[in-house]
């Protein structure tokens, strides 16, 4: 109806109407931060079920995230309601894949329980290999190799079969070893689960018949196997809408392939693009200073991009002695802005962003110190603190018993007195015959045959109790069990059979209280996570005639939980209720996200660029992504010293004397015309006159205490990067990009 198409339309512009509307059958969005892109592709989404009439089960859409795509359908939601959000086959790459292979694996010999290989269990899988047969490989790197390999779509098979240099032999061989062992674990790595997607779409192609739209976002990022995947499910009916933006390509480390974007327009020659300019996220001050970082790179073509907000004030860049000190000066900062802002931003409006996760650890003490909120994306997570670890692992055990990896790390944990020596042997044992530990120890316990390692008595009795653990458990998950509950029941049940609180307890004197409160919030929030979160990868496929759709038993919510554990890069801590809290995010972990108020640390040279980079062009698109972050204020900082005795040198994507123009060296950028403007960004209500009025005389009073750094002492260091800006008011925003730099 009109009604609908009005609503669907509403508060875009021309061009994302067209891009919305658009009939093309292929159709690329691209279009620089900011600019309304997801914005775009979620109301084409709502259009093509609303207005094209298709249903929700029949569309595609790939985020890069899980939580875009908790986003995605919250406005989705909002646009089209219904339920029709939980319709739509929408989440990662890797989400959609594990749906495919969960419901028609069967037909390329995928067990419907596969399990999943994280990152740590592909890593210590490829150290065992290499200490078993004395390989001098390196296996951090081997594995980055076999993922950079199968993100080529080339399997150990070929690898094997193409690669005749005697000097890559023994990668080859390591290369098929963990292929082999993936397979008697049944499990697939995060590479493995699109690959075999690939795989599975080739052969049976019936298993796509239904779909009849594919969207993805943040296309600049996908890698070959992700495009060929893309290819696939369009494979019936090629409707492909993409949005993406070249100069945001930050995952070329993992193999993304910024070609596919012409690649596309080449394979599909009838594709319409269309180009977004007008920028909705932050003031123009912040694009003027990000564009300036873009710029840098010359082979870019000249791209419009137009302001839409108020000028704002122009990003800091700030020096602080120590880590330490920069650390305290950003907290300092959110508390001053806080105060200055009352009612207008929460702790929420705050993001911490950095070039490496490892960063993090002054600033969570400075924010922890100052007892302020925060949760950390894309870091350290909730379920990676090591009591949580082990009760994953057992329900990794209990929901697919032949991965060895998690089988390793909890046979014996809490002790169960079976001895190292031991579990050495078995672990020989199993890679040598290539039969899962699982099935040694479970003939071993149901007395059918001994294995070849000698058991003592005492370990054999640790055996049978941790065979006789999994299997009480697993009964647990039994259909009939019925309840709707199981998943608190069968952690329940580890944790009593474990004597788990009695073990943190003797493990860990100081803080055990800690961690046990970890553990209970966990089972406090399993049922939730494992139906909530999940609902991204658990939905029915589509009905296609031939092929049978495996439906889903009581056991398939845990294995549902676990893959939901296993694709979040960014679960945190699982809170019910929001909370408001300032988000520490690497850079990586930001893309696609915005915030009102943005500080990006650590801008020296080794951090941005990254010491181990080699690709400075994608360093300097990771510095940008995360200056187009921010919405109203951006802070950019660099500690004088980064240890007692190492120097810092300014970041070479800063320096220039061009870029000084857009920056402001002194200052606290946070101010009363700040707190309008971001009023104005928000639009939320702004704070009265007369508390504006009361707002600058504490600011000038706040001012004094705001310089934690003898500036005299930096200044000596290197006065280029002091040189004071000659003017500060700021850039009248025009029709064109081009904002001419006050001079
Ligand atoms: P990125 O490249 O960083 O992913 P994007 O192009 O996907 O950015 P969005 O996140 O879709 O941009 O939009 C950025 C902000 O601008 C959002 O807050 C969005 O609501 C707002 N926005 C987009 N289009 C409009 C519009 N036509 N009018 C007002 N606000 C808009
Ligand atoms: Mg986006």
């Amino acid at each position: 109806s009109l009604n609908s198409m009005e609503h669907l339309l509403e508060g875009l512009n021309e061009a994302q109407k067209s891009a919305v509307t658009s009939q093309a059958s292929v159709l690329q969005v691209l279009a620089p931060p900011g600019s309304g892109k997801t914005k775009t592709l979620t109301a084409r989404v709502a259009y093509l079920v609303n207005h094209e009439r298709l249903q929700p089960w029949n569309i595609i859409v790939c985020t890069f995230t899980i939580k875009a795509a908790r986003e995605m359908k919250e406005r989705i939601r909002g646009l089209v309601g219904d339920g029709v959000e939980g319709k739509l086959i929408l989440g990662t790459f890797h989400s959609v894949s594990r749906r495919f292979l969960v419901r028609y694996g069967q037909e390329i010999g995928i067990d419907k329980n596969f399990g999943i290989a994280d990152t740590n269990d592909s890593k210590s899988a490829i150290k065992r290999i290499v200490t078993r047969n004395h390989y001098t490989t390196d296996p951090g790197q081997a594995r980055s190799r076999i993922s950079g390999l199968k993100a080529k779509g080339i399997t150990a098979e070929a690898f094997v079969a193409t690669t005749k240099k005697a000097e890559e032999h023994e990668f080859a061989c390591l290369y098929s070893e963990y292929e082999e062992y993936l397979r008697v674990s049944k499990l697939l790595d995060y590479d493995d689960l699109l690959l075999r997607c690939v795989e599975l779409l080739r052969k049976h192609p019936a298993c796509v018949s239904g779909i009849q739209a594919v969207l993805i976002d943040e296309y600049q990022d996908t890698n070959n196997v992700q495009y060929e995947l893309m290819n696939l499910m369009a494979q019936w009916r090629k409707n492909i809408t993409i949005v993406g933006d070249p100069d945001q390509s930050i995952y070329g480390f993992r193999s993304a392939e910024i070609q596919n974007l012409h690649r596309m327009r080449a394979e599909y020659p009838n594709s319409i693009v269309i180009n977004l300019e007008n920028n909705y996220r932050s003031s123009a001050c912040i694009l003027n200073a990000a564009m300036a970082v873009i710029e840098q790179d010359e082979s870019r073509p000249e791209k419009p991009l137009i302001a839409t907000h108020c000028v704002g004030e122009q990003p800091t860049l700030r020096h602080l002695a120590t880590t330490q000190v920069e650390a305290q000066w950003i907290v300092d900062e959110i508390t001053r802005s806080r105060t200055l802002a009352a009612g207008l931003v929460g702790f929420n409006d705050y993001a911490i962003l950095l070039r490496s996760a490892a960063l993090s650890l002054s600033i969570e003490r400075a924010l922890g110190k100052a007892g302020i909120p925060y949760r950390m994306v894309g870091g350290r997570r909730f379920f990676d603190r090591a009591e949580i670890k082990i009760v994953l692992d057992y329900l990794r055990v209990i929901n697919q018993p032949n991965h060895n990896d998690a089988v390793l790390r909890v046979i014996n944990v809490p002790s169960r007195k079976i001895g190292e020596p031991t579990i050495k042997a078995l672990l020989e044992e199993s890679e040598s015959k290539m039969i899962p530990i699982w099935s040694l120890i479970l003939d071993c316990a149901q007395g059918r045959s001994r294995p070849r390692t000698k058991i003592s008595s005492q370990a054999q009795k640790g055996i049978d109790e941790f065979v006789n653990l999994v299997l009480t458990s697993a009964k647990k998950l039994r259909p009939d069990n019925g309840e709707d509950c199981y998943l608190i029941d069968l952690i329940s049940h580890i944790l009593q059979k474990t004597k788990f609180e009695t073990y943190l307890r003797s493990t860990h004197k100081d803080n055990w209280r800690d961690r046990w409160a970890n553990v209970e919030e966990l089972v406090a929030q399993a049922t939730q996570m494992a139906s909530t979160t999940v609902s991204d990868t658990d939905d029915a496929l589509p009905e296609v005639e031939g092929i049978e759709q495996r439906k889903d038993t009581a056991a398939d919510i845990l294995s549902k939980f676990l893959a939901n554990v296993a694709l979040s890069t960014e679960i945190e801590r699982p809170d019910g209720e929001e909370i408001s809290q300032v988000t520490i995010s690497t850079i990586h972990a930001a893309k696609g996200l915005e915030w009102p108020i943005v500080f990006i640390p650590a801008v020296y040279e080794g951090s941005i660029p990254h010491s181990r980079a080699e690709d400075h062009d994608e360093e300097r698109r990771l510095l940008y992504v995360g200056m187009t972050r921010a919405q109203g204020v951006l802070y950019l900082s660099c500690p004088v010293k980064q240890s007692a005795q190492e120097q810092t040198k300014l970041s070479k994507f800063v320096s220039s004397q061009k870029m000084q123009r857009f920056l402001s060296m002194r200052g606290p950028p946070f101010s009363a015309p700040v707190i309008q403007d971001l009023a104005q960004i928000l639009r939320r209500a702004c704070p009265a006159t007369a508390d504006l009025e009361a707002a600058k005389t504490k600011l000038e009073r706040l001012d004094d205490d705001f310089y934690p750094v003898n500036r005299e002492e930096i200044d000596g260091e290197d006065s280029k990067w002091h040189m004071s800006n000659p003017n500060n008011s700021g850039l009248q925003p025009s029709k064109k990009r081009k904002y001419d730099p006050p001079v």
